[in-house]
């Protein structure tokens, strides 16, 4: 049986059934829905609801019934495991008026899935080969509940199992290839990262290609997503790369410097890419941030090759004995400052040597603000081997995280600046030079 005789049905419209308790009591975050839905906007298939329900027979068989009249694609993630509030198999049977069987391919693969572990098979997990008559199991290499697919009225039914883990690779080798996106209808995206502009003068510079029906029209469309201080421009045609080619030109030269990537949004993954590529390296000092901004760069694999060092100084002293900060610039400006920002970064640079250093000093609260420096005050430094010193002080809000992990993506977002030529572009939320 090939995959077109099983579903000789288009696939246009998706919905997705997120299946569990702890979902719907908010205990777990939904991630499968939001990794089903881009994955399905990737191949060209509309997403046209999500719902969630919890472990109840009754209720996720009616969800089975109605998502197959709204859709011709139906994919529910979870509720296959071997327990009691596993109720997925069941409700699907129900759904379809059909009654479960014992699959003995999907029963043995559940067998061996245990003695290759060297654990004993219990009769407990017997269930889980279970499927509708006029169903399939898909198989599970990487946990013991297999996948289903079956025909619901209208609509082709896939059930995988609930941990992202097993759910994502079953999806990706057992349910694409069978998929019939609509002819001509494959999405192509293309993502650029850019800092220093709010969304909104991102989108007026965008102008035209913003606009809602451009994709229907065969035209790139770009829509904007701000997260954390980076906006995210997510290019989309249906057509081929040579048009998302074209369109990324034409942002960048509108964006210009704002843009620090034209494949991801992802800036430490650009300054590392960046600063590797050019054989240069940068080190860190850094109080209110406590590492997270050498933790950032150092998560991108291959981060050795641009960073050596990165000091975490949170005390007066330490920021004295180890960066050497003269003393009395905590009495006389605090420890908060443009001065002891400057210092710290110049002295990270003198003692990593290399060719960048970036330095954070600043007040993430919630205690400890003043009229003068209140909660959010963060002052950022650069220094270079070519003897540039940058020092901005910046306005953060929200929490004390929300205020840590801005500062390191302003802190990124200055080197982006420095090394693409536009030492003098300001950033978001910075409110001196
Ligand atoms: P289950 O297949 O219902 O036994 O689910 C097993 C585990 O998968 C749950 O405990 C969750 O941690 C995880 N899980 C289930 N559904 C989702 C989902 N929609 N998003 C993220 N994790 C999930
Ligand atoms: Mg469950």
């Amino acid at each position: 049986m090939t995959a077109s005789d099983r579903s000789p049905h288009s696939h246009a419209r998706a919905a997705i059934l997120s299946c569990g308790d702890e979902l719907a009591l908010g205990e777990t975050l939904d991630t499968n829905s939001q990794y089903l839905a881009r994955q399905l906007a990737d191949l060209g298939i509309e997403t046209v609801e999500h719902v969630t329900v919890g472990d109840d027979l009754h209720a996720t068989a009616e969800a089975f019934t109605r998502l197959s009249t709204r859709a011709d694609l139906v994919i529910a993630t979870g509720g296959l495991g071997p327990t009691a509030d596993d109720l997925t198999r069941q409700a699907l049977a129900l759904a379809m008026k059909d009654e479960l069987v014992e699959d003995p391919f999907a029963l043995e693969e559940i067998r061996a899935w245990f003695t290759g572990r060297g654990r004993v098979f219990s009769e407990m997990n017997r269930v889980q080969a279970l499927r509708p008559s006029r169903g399939r199991c898909l198989p599970n290499p990487h946990g013991t509940a297999p996948g289903l697919a079956a025909r619901l009225g209208s609509a082709d039914v896939y059930c995988l199992p609930g941990p992202p883990r097993e759910m994502k690779p079953m999806f990706e080798s057992r349910v694409v290839p069978e998929l019939a996106p609509p002819a001509g209808a494959r999405v192509r995206t293309r993502i650029l990262g850019t800092v220093g502009l709010g969304e909104s003068q991102v989108a007026q510079s965008l102008g035209e290609l913003m606009q809602r029906d451009r994709l229907e029209r065969g035209l790139v469309q770009v829509g904007t997503t701000a997260s954390g201080g980076i906006v995210a421009c997510r290019a989309r045609v249906r057509g081929g790369e040579d048009q998302l080619d074209e369109a990324a030109a034409i942002i960048r030269t509108r964006l210009g410097a704002a843009v620090f990537a034209e494949a991801h949004h992802d800036l430490p993954r650009a300054i590392v890419e960046r600063l590797s590529s050019r054989g240069e390296t940068v080190a860190t000092a850094e109080s209110c941030t406590g590492g997270l901004l050498a933790g950032a760069i150092t998560a991108i694999p291959g981060s050795s090759a641009c960073f050596h060092a990165g000091w975490t100084c949170y005390s007066n002293a330490i920021k004295s004995s180890q960066l050497g900060v003269p003393e009395a610039l905590f009495a006389s400006v605090g420890a908060v400052s443009r001065e002891v920002a400057g210092a710290m970064a110049r002295g990270a640079l003198e003692r990593a040597g290399g060719h960048w250093a970036l330095s954070v000093t600043g007040i993430a609260g919630p205690e400890g603000g003043t009229e003068q420096k209140p909660v959010g005050t963060v002052y950022i430094g650069l220094a270079s081997r070519a003897g540039a010193l940058d020092v901005r002080r910046f306005a953060m809000i929200g929490t004390r995280a929300d205020v840590r992990a801005w500062s390191v993506t302003a802190a990124l977002a200055m080197l982006h600046l420095h090394t693409a030529g536009a030492p003098e572009m300001r950033l978001l939320r910075q409110t001196e030079g």
